[in-house]
């Protein structure tokens, strides 16, 4: 059944999450596990959140707005999180429907999304994407830039939780987790967005305080 393979895929994530983190030295409740279900409908969703999953992450205002409004109804405590690229004409919708935001990675959006939680009077904690390599398709601001972003973050009041990466595809992923830590060290940042479903595990053992897992818990994208 459908809501039995839910909680199992769950149960197993969780497991490997608290076996890295233990064995990294790290409190396994450190690490938030964000249930990313971008193109899955309600009915996929719901098993999950009976299965006692509250963080889920979504990577288009538009989709995240036509579904979450509802399920949130239905059950009380969900945060939700935008962890795909977001225009500026979306920040205001961004801001008023997500609890936090991973991909805060330019100026001009740092400038709108400052005026839109003044506007909102909610501040949803930011998360700056880096691009540690150089895909010209992908979000995210260079390690260059990073010092100068996060001082416009800062002077535009978005509370700044951390770091958030996606390494190159096809690429060992640890030395890119491992820079990402280093650059939240460097800048005082707590917190590390980095980790999806088939490198979670590695991304814990360095430092990941958030996960963004979606196909090791819903299964294939259609
Ligand atoms: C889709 C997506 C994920 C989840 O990827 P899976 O491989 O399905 O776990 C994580 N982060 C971002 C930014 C995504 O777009």
């Amino acid at each position: 059944m459908l809501s039995d393979d839910a909680s199992t895929r769950i149960a197993t994530v969780r497991d490997r999450i608290a076996r890295a983190a233990r064995l990294a030295g790290r409190k396994p409740d450190s690490v938030t596990l964000v249930a990313i279900s971008k193109t899955h409908d309600a009915p996929a969703i719901r098993p999950l959140i009976a299965a006692g999953q509250r963080v889920f992450g979504e990577n288009r205002v538009q989709e995240a707005a036509a579904k979450w409004p509802a399920l949130r109804d239905e059950t009380p405590g969900i945060e939700l999180h935008l962890v795909g690229q977001l225009q500026s004409n979306k920040a205001e919708d961004a801001v008023r429907l997500f609890d936090a935001i991973h991909s805060v990675d330019r100026p001009s959006l740092v400038a709108v999304l400052g005026r839109a939680m003044d506007k909102a009077g909610r501040r949803p904690a930011c998360f700056v994407q880096v691009k540690l390599d150089d895909e010209p398709q992908k979000g995210g601001c260079t390690p260059a830039d990073l010092p100068a972003l996060l001082a416009e973050a800062r002077a535009a009041a978005l509370p700044v939780a951390g770091l958030m990466c996606v390494p190159p595809a096809g690429l060992e992923p640890a030395p890119w987790f491992a820079l990402l830590a280093k650059l939240a060290r460097d800048h005082g940042l707590d917190e590390l967005s980095m980790g999806m479903s088939g490198d979670y595990e590695t991304a814990v053992t360095l430092g990941a305080t958030h996960v963004r897992v979606g196909t090791a818990l819903f299964g294939e994208r259609g």
